[in-house]
């Protein structure tokens, strides 16, 4: 087997089929040994797993999924890597590449007809400008995916993982924590890809909850309340809702004392608690 973390194989499997790197797809391939093992490991793969991945690139991280699930669904949306893929992929049989943009397809479907059976996790080193895209979608869809362990931007992980009701907490801190429990689990230095990107990285693992920790009655009208809130960050929580949402003050002001919370206060001080009851006050 080829060593898919050198980055002079990497180059030779670009050039004899024809592909380049390209950044505006957020092509940067792990080339650090230790990194996709180590994902693979964190990734809760049982004998009955289906592996989701998005972004196989030239298949470092999806052959040590293929050593250890039962099925591997990569989505790549760069043609050009496919018949890389078809080489270095060659020896597993419990692997199959989808030519689609994620964002774009239904996940839902292709699931329940390619991993009927099986438990789902999602392992990948993701496109890093489409993280928050599909995370969201990953999470909102309540596909059938246990545990989500993906590689982002180290500045992303402290905002996906924050705790809700602090400074580094924002709209997605708070919708990841109402879909899933989030873990930092450990860092990658830029010198671990190929080319180097411009910022540090971290593997996080979320796992998703059966059931939200707070009961919401309209699940659009909470996200569209913690969007609002976040949207003016230096404003207090009541002009940023007033604007957000179109409301008068006073309307967002009352509601603000029905749930016993300041009208001075800012979006990063509110928990999942307090967005929830606001959700609802602001019916
Ligand atoms: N897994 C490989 C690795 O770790 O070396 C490649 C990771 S690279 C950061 C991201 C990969 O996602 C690239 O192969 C890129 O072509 C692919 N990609 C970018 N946008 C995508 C999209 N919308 N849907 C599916 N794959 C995408």
């Amino acid at each position: 087997m080829q060593n898919l973390t050198d980055p002079r194989v990497i180059h030779a499997l670009l050039a004899k089929n024809g592909a380049a790197l390209k950044k505006a797809l957020g092509q940067n391939f792990l080339i650090d040994p230790s990194v996709c093992p180590a994902m693979a490991e964190e990734a809760g793969i049982g004998a009955n797993t289906c592996a989701l991945e998005i972004g196989p690139g030239v298949g470092v991280l999806t052959v040590e999924l293929a050593k250890r699930a039962k099925k591997v669904l990569a989505f790549e949306v760069d043609r050009a890597l496919l018949p890389v893929l078809d080489e270095t992929l060659a020896e597993f049989s419990n692997v199959t590449v989808r030519n689609e943009d994620v964002l774009k397809a239904d996940l839902a479907a292709v699931l329940k007809t390619e991993a009927a059976g099986l438990d789902v996790v999602v392992c990948a080193n993701l496109p890093y400008y489409i993280t928050s895209p599909v995370l969201m979608k990953l999470l909102e869809s309540r596909l059938p995916i246990r545990t989500i362990t993906v590689m982002v931007q180290k500045e992303a992980a402290e905002r996906l993982c924050a705790a809700v009701g602090t400074r580094e907490s924002g709209a997605v801190t708070v919708a990841v924590a109402y879909y899933a429990r989030a873990e930092r689990l450990f860092g990658v230095g830029r010198n671990s890809f190929l080319p180097p990107p411009k910022v540090d990285s971290e593997v996080i693992r979320l796992t998703v909850r059966e059931k939200p920790p707070v009961d919401v009655s309209d699940e659009a009208r909470f996200f569209r309340v913690v969007r609002a809130a976040f949207g003016q960050r230096r404003k207090t929580a009541e002009n940023s809702l007033s604007a957000g949402l179109g409301l008068p003050k006073e309307t967002v002001g009352a509601a603000l004392d029905a749930c016993g919370l300041a009208r001075s206060v800012r979006a990063e001080k509110l928990t999942l608690a307090d967005f929830a009851a606001l959700s609802e006050a602001l019916n």
